[in-house]
């Protein structure tokens, strides 16, 4: 399984030959293939302030260019998640060597109050601002000198406010039972005004080169099913949301909200009860359909929320466009993407690509085999446990369209670069006939841990390689520039070389 990238492969798009191998000779093919038909191919990695601030921003640049060929930061602007805006702990071969501080996050540049005056956070906008590097703004440092040696800047911003904040709990999502969750919600209007109001000030205040939100979250059925974390026995599966907005809005859309919120109840039981191992009658399949249909409010309330995802992104898309109607603008999908099929469906490239430049998907090859393992877990909790664990991981294959190891194998090895090629190659055919640009997250050391499947530069090669090969118009190496080792990051470099992309 793992032998996969010298397989046969057509490629859907003009310019290639229709059946090449990458091999040790076909890389050259590739290569002038590339050259022939693409203009220049977006090289991104993800980077936070900590870096910048650790070795100095032209080392930091002149690193990444000459390791991994980068021609695109995507700046942790605004981020509460260490693993995406922190440093790395053990660290690695450069950056801070000594333990790392406490961690807070929140926004990395400088914030301009008379953009927020609508929000909630109109006399106190500096509560966002992040503690962790003083006055270092992450923008104003780093662009002008990226710029100089044609780097361009995305700044990265996350769909988060810290629970600390004192405005936070006015924005919260509220889950089945009226429990305020340590998320926001889509249909608040305060925070809406918050996050429009930040981009605002992000895309007014510096000359940026694009703009990037992320928000990795996904509905109500996903939520109830654990899908995507493989919860446990007695795990508050967080079904959201049902806060005072949410309601209203269902009831507008002519949702019988309480039918919905009676349906997550049962859903909730039944969850609960597949995890204890509670076997009903006709089975777990059947049971779950039983439901879904018995309360077809399930679906709508869940779809709901998806909706309310893409009115955030076309509001963002919007706000941004009308202040800078050339600045590219798009999204990071949560890697959940991969694997289960209910956010597939809602992921429509032909719907989205209305109001979205780019996407970034996430192909991680190393970290997707736990992710993978956990997601199979979180199935076989629920309405797939009438199968196997190993069955559940073939339907999923079978579906998902990949296919790699045993449950096992893959919690050991990770996932291979095969996967990165048929992830990204299904996502670019899904965008075929617009302008929009697939950019696959490329795993370089992704959250390291004691038993992660090993990491190296070769992997990280292949997978870039795969990515390419899949005809991505670009691709960003992901998580964190802080927490990779520098000989993996050159594996980056190793492809893009090979492929004489530069
Ligand atoms: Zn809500």
């Amino acid at each position: 399984m793992r032998n996969l990238n010298r397989r046969q492969f057509i490629k859907s798009g003009s310019g290639l030959a229709a059946a090449i191998t990458l091999g040790s000779g076909s890389a050259s093919l590739l290569s002038k293939s590339l050259k022939k038909t693409n203009s220049i191919k977006m090289i991104g990695i993800q980077i936070g302030a900590p870096s910048f601030v650790d070795e100095g921003v032209e080392a930091c640049l002149d690193t990444i260019q000459k390791r991994a060929c980068v021609n695109t930061l995507f700046a942790m602007v605004y981020s509460y998640k260490e693993g995406l805006s922190g440093r790395a702990w053990p660290p690695v071969d450069h950056g801070r060597q000594q333990p790392r501080p406490k961690f807070h996050g929140g926004y990395y540049a400088t914030l301009h109050p008379k953009y927020y005056r609508e929000t909630l956070f109109k006399d106190n906008i500096q509560v966002v601002r992040a503690p962790d590097e003083g006055d270092f703004d992450l923008l104003a440092s780093v662009i002008p000198a990226a710029r100089k040696r044609g780097i361009k800047t995305i700044p990265f911003l996350a769909d988060q406010i810290h629970e600390d904040i004192p405005q936070f709990e006015q924005m919260a999502e509220w889950d089945l039972h009226n429990r305020k969750l340590s998320r926001v919600c889509f249909n608040n209007p305060h925070f809406r005004s918050y996050l429009l109001a930040m981009v605002e000030d992000c895309v007014r205040s510096y000359e940026i080169d694009g703009l990037l939100w992320r928000s990795e979250r996904w509905g109500a059925l996903s939520n109830a099913l654990s899908l995507s974390r493989g919860a446990g026995a007695v795990k508050n599966t967080e079904i959201a949301c049902f806060c005072p907005y949410c309601l209203e809005k269902g009831k507008k859309q002519g949702i019988n909200v309480e039918r919905a919120r009676e349906g997550y109840r049962v859903l909730e039981d039944y969850a609960a009860a597949a995890r204890a191992g509670r076997r009903p009658i006709d089975g777990y399949y059947v049971t779950f359909w039983r439901i879904l249909l018995r309360y077809p409010e399930i679906l709508a309330w869940d779809m709901s929320w998806y909706d309310s995802l893409r009115e955030i992104y076309k509001t963002v898309y919007a706000k941004a466009k009308s202040i800078k109607p050339d600045l590219p603008v798009g999204w990071a999908l949560p890697h959940t993407v991969s694997f289960n099929p209910f956010y597939r469906a809602i992921a429509d490239l032909q719907e989205l690509a209305k109001y979205s430049n780019f996407i970034k998907i996430i192909a991680y090859h190393n970290d997707g085999g736990p992710r993978c393992a956990k997601y199979v877990d979180a199935l076989h909790n629920t309405y797939l446990q009438d199968l196997s664990r190993d069955e559940a991981l073939a339907f999923e294959y079978r579906i998902m369209g990949f296919s790699e190891g045993g449950y096992d194998e893959i919690h050991a090895n990770g996932l291979s670069s095969d996967y990165v090629y048929r992830e990204t190659k299904v996502w670019v055919a899904g965008a075929m006939g617009t302008p929009l640009q697939i950019w696959p997250g490329i795993d370089v050391d992704v959250s390291p841990g004691e038993n992660d499947p090993p990491r190296s530069r070769e992997g990280v090669r292949d997978a870039v390689l795969a990515a390419f090969r899949a005809n991505a118009p670009g691709m960003i190496l992901a998580r964190m520039y802080s927490e990779m080792t520098l000989d993996h990051l050159s594996g980056a470099g190793d492809a893009i070389r090979q492929l004489g992309l530069v």
